[in-house]
């Protein structure tokens, strides 16, 4: 299964770079192999190989398999992670289904030049591998104060407050929202205030441990997902 960034349609369809190396030195695919691919504007299709190079593979794209999925109208906001804590999260949040990832520079911020483009990789191989037919946006690091001064209106903020909040389960609605995750080090009580006093704002307690900010994402997400029945 594979993501090509152009939209697909019937007939024959070039794949060089790392996507012929998958399909042709990982895969070993040879002609006359079946192929999905998805395209993150009309849906999943099937392929058969016609010939298979190690720099080049063509396919022969025949029939659309299913439309592009509908995106449940969530984000993940959080102040990017050490090491590869923020790569799993990125990830989590594709196969959770997320629609859009938005990197969050706070105060206690290690990481305040996250590489938006290593995300971006990280949410096409998750979405390659659990099946989605959309791919989550990947947005440009924000300073916590521009996100809170910008926020739109009618889109709510789950705060993740490990210093209290509602139940996530009995307080998150269907409807657009995003989900707030701060860093390793927490917020500060200033941030907190600011993030408490921005319209939309809901506090919301995932239990009484104090979670890794990369569990409290998948967890937070998660909930949204079953509170909104997605
Ligand atoms: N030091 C650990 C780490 O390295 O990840 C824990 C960090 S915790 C302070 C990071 C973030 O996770 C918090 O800012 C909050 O958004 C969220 N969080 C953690 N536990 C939580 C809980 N029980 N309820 C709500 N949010 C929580």
């Amino acid at each position: 299964r594979l993501y090509v960034p152009e939209p697909l349609a019937p007939g024959a369809r070039r794949i060089d770079g790392a996507g012929a190396h998958y399909l042709a030195s990982v895969m070993r695919l040879k002609a006359g192999d079946p192929v999905k691919l998805f395209d993150d504007a009309t849906g999943e299709w099937l392929a058969v190989v016609e010939s298979a190079g190690r720099r080049d593979v063509t396919l022969d794209v025949r029939e659309l398999l299913a439309p592009r999925e509908r995106v449940p109208d969530l984000w993940l906001v959080a102040a990017p992670l050490k090491k590869g804590r923020v790569d799993w999260m990125a990830e989590k949040a594709c196969e959770l289904g997320v629609a859009r990832f938005v990197p969050v520079v706070t105060r206690r911020t290690v990481v305040d030049r996250p590489n938006v483009d290593r995300l971006r990789a990280h949410m096409i191989e998750a979405a390659e591998q659990c099946g989605r037919t959309a791919l989550p946006e990947v947005a440009e690091p924000v300073k916590l104060a521009a996100l809170l001064r910008d926020w739109p209106d009618g889109r709510a903020l789950y705060f993740a407050d490990e210093q209290g909040g509602a139940p996530a389960r009995a307080a998150m609605k269907p409807g657009a929202a995003a989900i707030l995750i701060g860093p390793e080090g927490g917020f500060d009580d200033e941030e907190r205030a600011a993030i408490r006093a921005t319209p939309g704002a809901v506090p919301i307690s995932l239990g009484p441990r104090i979670l890794r900010a990369d569990t409290a994402a998948a967890a937070a997400v998660a909930v949204w997902m079953a509170a909104a029945g997605d």
